[in-house]
């Protein structure tokens, strides 16, 4: 059971006594005169909001007054952003991440191998909200690389975990079928996770593609659905595959588990090859009532470490990639001059990062009118001497993607040149994880993603004929923070304020599920589907 702060308590009062007398206000910040707009009820109108505490507490097109006043005319108000995939939890990034308008930053794609360690690293100290996945690639380094599981909590430190677990020059986490213990071992580690809260149940498996069992893929749904938690994947045989196959074949995999289960899916950036049909997949068992979702970041290279599982030598993969083209060094911008020089690099420095050419430019046009979809930027710490940069750190400093510093700034930047209604990007940026996670019982989901009053003011401010990017893929603007979002608050504090960041304040909220207190008891509830089924007698030894 969740007790209200005070401030809410407070705020129901004040909805009820100052409704008829708002000029005698006592709102802490009210936001004047903006385009007010929520994504769930459609309400599109010039008004005036009013805050007390963290939460919004009237929306109205009376005159309000307050102890701040922001004039947000010409500008749009809308529910921070929600970012669903984010690997770095460090304060330069939540810095950047702030400037694009983004409030909330979840990981439902890599995870945490310790839930509990994740969330008391955070509490109190972070910019934005934050929330955690249990996470299957942390969990195999812990049973099957022998890493520890404090080092595998947080995947902001994920280069360095890979770096760890490649260090004998062998990342069994990503190769190994596991043993039926390390398998009962690595169910046992999830759903510990889940009873500790984790917001989804989350899966690398296409850094996994050929150790990976379909049959454990299945056991971590099962698990998922057990608890009605969303089940997160980077599905496998992916671009860099070889296989004479379409990407989509490894997205079924998921898909299948979920609509046999009825259970809550969302598919991580789904822009490789048969995206168009991932996500028509997905817009049809949305109309037959599923929770499934897909999200996008939108830029045409991923942001793997040069030592990903693909890249490794003798690796099939590496017949379809051409080095000196396709693989971009972070440090220089350019692709690399020969296979000698990345292998030796691969050799000397295996936690890099780089930028990878996966996908046709013409793509990059076509996702923004993607309907009911989330939009995240998939960004991954730059470690220096193996620490994530810290908040203070100048934006040029910056070698990590372009696009984690520009996600929404370009997604509203191409709705305003193509014509797309405003709206519609609102609600995939800020209202559509809100929506399926509300869904699913996350009360901190029920009361974000939306203008309305009695909502956690959590709140982005921008100009909608001026909102874009200035991030590039060039040395020194990597890290440009996106131009046209004077103000974001986060539960009522602002974070960006008069377009620069707040850089001493830590308002961010864990995003998180109660902590039940059980042991797990990896029960998957599926006897009953078993060919034994009803025959005890034929039941199979060890069952
Ligand atoms: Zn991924």
């Amino acid at each position: 059971m969740r007790v209200f702060p005070t401030t809410f308590v407070l705020t129901l009062f004040c909805l009820v006594a100052c409704s008829t007398d708002r000029a005698s206000d006592g709102y802490d910040i009210v936001i004047v005169n903006g385009r007010v707009m929520d994504p769930e009820t459609k309400f599109d109108q010039i008004a005036n909001v009013g805050i007390v505490g963290d939460r919004i507490v009237t929306i109205t097109t009376a005159g309000i007054s307050g102890g701040r006043t922001v004039d947000a005319t010409g500008h749009a108000v809308v529910p921070g952003f929600i970012n669903t995939h984010s690997h770095s939890f460090g304060g330069f990034d939540q810095k950047m991440m702030a400037r694009d308008g983004t409030t909330t930053i979840l990981d439902t794609e890599l995870g945490s191998a310790a839930i509990d360690v994740f969330y008391d690293r955070h509490a109190g100290n972070s910019l934005l909200n934050y929330g955690m996945g249990i996470g299957h690639e942390p969990i195999r380094q812990v049973v099957m690389d022998g890493l520890d599981r404090e080092l595998a909590a947080d995947p902001t430190y994920a280069l360095n975990t890979r770096g760890a677990a490649q260090e004998d020059g062998h990342s069994s986490w990503a190769v190994d079928v596991p043993t039926p213990e390390q398998r009962l071992q690595i169910l046992r580690m999830f759903e510990q996770g889940i009873l500790d809260g984790a917001v989804a149940v989350a899966s690398t498996v296409g850094y996994m593609s050929y150790g990976t069992p379909t049959a454990e893929m299945f056991d971590l749904q099962k698990l998922a659905k057990k608890y009605d938690r969303l089940f997160g994947a980077h599905t496998r045989f992916g671009p860099t595959d070889p296989l004479p196959l379409d990407y989509s074949l490894g997205t079924r995999e998921v898909i299948a588990n979920a609509v046999a289960l009825d259970g809550a899916l969302i598919l991580s950036h789904i822009i490789n090859q048969g995206w168009d049909e991932i996500y028509e997949l997905t817009r049809r068992l949305q109309e037959k009532g599923m929770v499934i979702f897909s999200e996008y970041y939108p830029a045409i290279t991923g942001n793997p470490n040069i030592s990903t599982p693909q890249l490794l030598p003798g690796r099939p993969e590496l017949e379809t990639i051409e080095i000196t083209k396709d693989v971009f060094s972070t440090t220089t911008g350019k692709p690399y001059e020969s296979e000698e020089a990345f292998f030796k690099e691969q050799q000397e420095n295996p936690a890099k990062p780089i930028f990878i050419t996966l996908r046709p430019e013409e793509w990059l046009e076509q996702w923004p009118y993607m309907k009911d979809i989330a939009i995240a930027n998939d960004v991954v710490a730059v470690l220096v001497d193996g620490e994530p940069m810290p908040i203070e750190t100048d934006y040029s400093e910056y070698t990590g993607h372009p696009r984690n510093a520009g996600t929404y700034g370009i997604v509203f930047r191409q709705a305003r040149e193509k014509g797309i209604p405003l709206m519609e990007m609102v609600n995939n940026a800020s209202y559509v994880p809100a929506k399926y996670w509300s869904m699913l019982g996350l009360e901190a989901m029920q009361e974000r993603g939306r203008m309305q009053e009695g909502m956690i003011a959590d709140i982005t401010v921008f100009d909608p004929e001026q909102i874009a990017e200035t991030s590039a893929m060039m040395t020194g603007q990597n890290g440009s923070p996106t131009e046209g979002i004077p103000y974001v608050l986060v539960a009522g504090q602002f974070v960006v304020d008069q377009g620069v960041a707040k850089l001493d304040t830590r308002p961010g909220r864990p995003i998180r599920y109660p902590v039940i207190q059980d042991e797990p008891d990896l029960d998957l509830g599926d006897e009953a589907f078993q060919w034994w089924a009803g025959y005890p007698d034929v039941r199979p030894e060890g069952r």
